[in-house]
């Protein structure tokens, strides 16, 4: 069942994104490119860390996975393979009266009739087959034998490469590659901000294994995946494992989970996590004429590996990140009246910038240049934002917006002018609680590793 929708919300949040640089619209001076997004200072902060922190559980920490990056351009007899040329389309329909194109499963049945969900028209063309994918050519000739595709996933370039990165990694099955990288799909209809684009990046691991192993593993990583949401702050309740019915499932998948978020606009997919047996190493296998069979020592047997596909996407999850962590609560103004506060309640993980340095007066010269100390301290560590601009309420409420989880206010106390005891001091403000500690400015580092881990 699908969550309901609110729209208000959605609104502010877009609003947020633009006003505060996480999200703006694709070549926006000259009217827009539709399906495509370019991130700002904040936006390109979150998905680096976003990315980032998928490398590191998924490469990083384990000895059983490796990564590759596999370019854009892609050769056609691929995709041909992969049955991306033949069958990667969506059921396209029009809208004679309002002149929309629409897919299929977009339109709205009204007493058994189906209509236009724009502008409820009933004029509708019969549905046809629109490849998604995205042709062009490469060289100067522009005819059939220069034709290459913008890849549609990342997937394929791992099965493509799967024998030579066996061969150099000497890993034993079962073993994964990953990969996190651009991907292109020419949408019918994009729509919802970010969540349905042209141009969008992926973060998807292949994991190789034996067939017997297949339906345990994709258990396995349907688990690691949820995990994987929880640490970077989506509350499971808000997650939605969906078991892909038989029919609804590719042909040659044994089981596929749709892990889904509740999104303001309904309840959506964030990744799909597929058992889709040997059928793509096997298909590249049967079209290259090129062994991609993987040799078991010990049991002397040959065989083309399964694999286990958790696929991710990454304009999808900085989304739901932005979703989750927009919030609207109470906090006193400078003179102690309630107003509306705007706060980003990012897991600190994933947050744009760590931390904010404020001297208490822009025009105290010992201030300011104690607090360009605390800077230079926190810098090798963390993304630090130094303002000295405006009342300190204010500056703390700028950061709130953008969800950076602590704030550190170099004051009078610092320099030692109240009470030698608290020379090297500052305050260390939590975003969420509005809480603050007095904290020696050598242990910041320390406090900082243990809490940003
Ligand atoms: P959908 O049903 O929403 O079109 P899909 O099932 O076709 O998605 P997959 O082919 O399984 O998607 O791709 C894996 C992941 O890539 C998706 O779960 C999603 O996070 C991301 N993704 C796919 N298409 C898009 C898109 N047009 N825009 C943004 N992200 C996308």
């Amino acid at each position: 069942m699908s969550a309901p929708s609110d729209t208000q919300r959605m609104e502010k949040i877009v609003s947020l994104c633009k006003r505060r640089g996480f999200v703006f619209q694709s070549s926006e001076i000259y009217g827009g490119l539709n399906g495509a997004w370019d991130y700002g200072p904040l936006g390109v902060e979150l998905k680096r860390n976003l990315k980032n922190y998928w490398w590191q559980v998924t490469v990083h920490e384990r000895d059983d996975v490796v990564g590759m990056d596999g370019s854009i351009l892609t050769h056609p007899a691929v995709l041909r393979a992969s049955g991306h040329v033949e069958g990667f389309s969506d059921p396209m329909i029009d809208c004679r009266t309002c002149k929309a194109h629409l897919r299929a499963d977009q339109l709205v049945e009204k007493k058994g009739v189906k209509q236009c969900p724009n502008c409820g028209g009933k004029d509708l063309t019969a549905p046809r087959q629109f490849n998604l994918m995205f042709e062009t050519h490469v060289g100067a000739a522009t005819d059939e034998s220069s034709i290459a595709y913008l890849r549609p996933e990342t997937a394929q370039s791992i099965f493509v490469q799967f024998k030579n990165i066996l061969e150099v990694s000497r890993k034993k099955l079962p073993f994964g590659i990953a990969q996190v990288g651009k991907a292109f799909r020419n949408e019918i209809n994009p729509r919802n901000f970010t969540f349905r684009s042209r141009e969008f990046e992926q973060m998807e691991l292949e994991y190789f294994c034996r067939p017997e192993q297949g339906m345990e593993l994709l258990e396995y990583w349907k688990e690691e995946r949820l995990k994987f949401y929880k640490n970077i702050g989506i509350p499971r309740s808000k997650l939605h494992v969906l078991t892909v019915p038989d029919e609804e499932r590719a042909f040659y998948s044994k089981g596929t989970y749709d892990i889904e978020y509740d999104f303001p606009f309904g309840r959506q997919e964030l990744e799909g996590v597929a058992y889709r047996t040997d059928y793509d190493l096997s298909q590249h296998q049967k079209a290259s004429g090129k062994s991609l069979e993987y040799f078991d020592e010990e049991t002397k047997q040959r065989f083309v590996p399964h694999v286990v596909e958790p696929s991710a996407g990454v304009d999808r999850t900085v989304l739901a990140l932005i979703c989750e962590a927009y919030s609207e609560d109470q906090a006193p103004d400078e003179k102690g009246k309630m107003e509306t506060r705007i706060v980003l309640r990012f897991h600190p993980r994933v947050a744009p910038v760590k931390c904010g340095v404020f001297p208490l007066l822009k025009n105290n010269p010992q201030l300011v240049a104690k607090a360009k100390e605390v800077v230079a301290l926190l810098r090798p560590h963390m993304t630090v934002f130094y303002d000295e601009s405006g009342a300190i309420g204010r500056r703390y409420r700028r950061q709130d917006e953008i969800g950076t989880p602590f704030g550190i206010t170099v004051d009078f106390e610092t320099l030692g002018e109240k009470d030698p005891a608290l020379r090297d001091t500052v305050t260390l403000r939590d975003r969420d609680s509005m809480k603050q500690e007095r904290v020696a400015i050598k242990d910041l580092p320390a406090i900082f590793h243990e809490r940003l881990a």
